[in-house]
């Protein structure tokens, strides 16, 4: 059985690599063959809106799947007769244009910040007159913070729109947060429903650092579970779907969602009894969930721009490596590592003691619950 994946990155890559214990087969699609998942299965090189391509993707595949949300939807849908996509293109569509996200969490009941469309300097204007300091992005393409202006006062206003003027954007309220967490769950196409426990995110200049799991209280995983549910029922969800909440006086506010599986439950492959990559196959797939029990306490750490010597990694007790073949370049996602243990103390104080070698000169902070 054959799953093609749209993008070939880390994330692709990670799918690949638990599939094949399952007995499947890979084919990607990427802009470059020098990918991470490239590596470790057939290659399809070309744009992602190629009709050819993706046709020659879809040939003989049992499902197509997304390594990323940010594919052009319309070539997709004229495909649509020739190939089984998952998660439903209506998901992706609402996952890559942050004010259809918002709209979609205020109608679904999923408690959000307050925001407004800015297309002008005076929408920015308005909206920062009834929302107060915030954040200015734009809709489409953004990631890892990019794309992102923080207006603290009105003062700001002008390098806001000078930043990111022109592109349509979305204004939202700045939340000071005590700390941010993730919800990740899949939906099989015979529709069971599985969700991880919650996993606590650190963020620095916009990208995740560290991801702690399980984290939080029960109360709060319950809540999340309930928005996440509505979620993937009302798309029919198949495959894993993320939303990323702000945490304040212990109430959730979603942030964010991503229709695939998340750098925030890399955790899971050591840390669940199942991964985020093989619930999401199996999920797509149509087969049984796999449990989502947490094996202990995780904590997942990225590497990001350069990795530390593998022999000193190694050495340390425990430690799982994953190293994505990329090219080392400042800023960039190239690996991440993970730890369990068998208490949440223990665990914080491992993640302490090796973040000057896993994140030398970053500045992390973990706080708790
Ligand atoms: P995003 O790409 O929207 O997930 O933003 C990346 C990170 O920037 C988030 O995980 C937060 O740490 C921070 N951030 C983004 N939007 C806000 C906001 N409205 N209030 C506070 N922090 C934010």
């Amino acid at each position: 059985m054959t799953v093609g994946i749209v993008g070939a990155g880390q994330l692709g890559r990670m799918l690949a690599l638990a599939g094949y214990p399952l007995g499947l087969d890979f084919r990607f699609l990427d802009r470059a063959a020098d990918t991470p998942g490239g590596q470790v299965a057939p290659i399809l090189v070309g744009e992602f809106t190629d009709p050819r391509l993706l046709r020659k993707l879809a040939r003989g595949t049992r499902v197509v799947t997304f390594d990323w949300e940010n594919v052009p939807v319309a070539p997709l849908r004229a495909l649509a007769d020739r190939a089984r996509f998952a998660p439903p293109l209506p998901a992706l569509a609402a996952a890559q244009d942050r004010l259809a996200e918002k709209r979609l969490f205020a109608r679904l009941a999923v408690p959000t910040n307050a925001y407004a469309a800015v297309a002008t300097a005076r929408d920015l204007a308005r909206a920062f007159a009834r929302i107060g300091p915030g954040v200015l992005k734009t809709r489409r393409l953004g990631y890892d913070g990019k794309g992102q202006f923080r207006v603290r006062g009105a003062r700001d206003l002008d390098a806001a729109w000078t930043a990111l003027g022109g592109a349509p954007l979305l204004y939202e309220q700045f939340v000071p947060f005590d700390y941010e967490v993730s919800v990740i769950g899949a939906r099989s196409t015979r529709g069971e429903i599985a969700v991880y426990p919650l996993g606590g995110n650190v963020h620095v200049e916009g990208i995740l650092r560290v991801t702690r799991a399980p984290f939080g209280t029960p109360a709060l995983a319950r809540a999340a579970t309930r928005y996440l549910t509505r979620v993937l029922e009302h798309f029919h969800y198949a495959g894993v779907l993320t939303i990323e909440f702000f945490v304040k006086d212990g109430r959730l506010i979603a942030n964010e969602m991503a229709p695939r599986v998340h750098n925030s439950g890399h955790w899971t492959i050591e840390g669940a009894a199942t991964s985020q990559f093989e619930n999401h196959l199996r999920a797509i797939l149509g087969l049984p969930l796999g449990s989502t029990r947490a094996r202990g306490h995780a904590a997942m750490v990225n590497l990001i721009g350069e990795l530390p010597p593998l022999a000193q990694a190694l050495a340390e007790p425990g430690l799982h490596w994953h190293d994505y073949g990329k090219s080392a370049r400042p800023g960039r996602k190239i690996g991440h590592c993970t730890l369990i243990e068998a208490s949440a103390g223990r665990r914080d104080r491992r993640v302490r003691a090796l973040l000057p070698a896993l994140a030398p000169g970053v500045r992390v902070s973990l706080p708790r619950p």
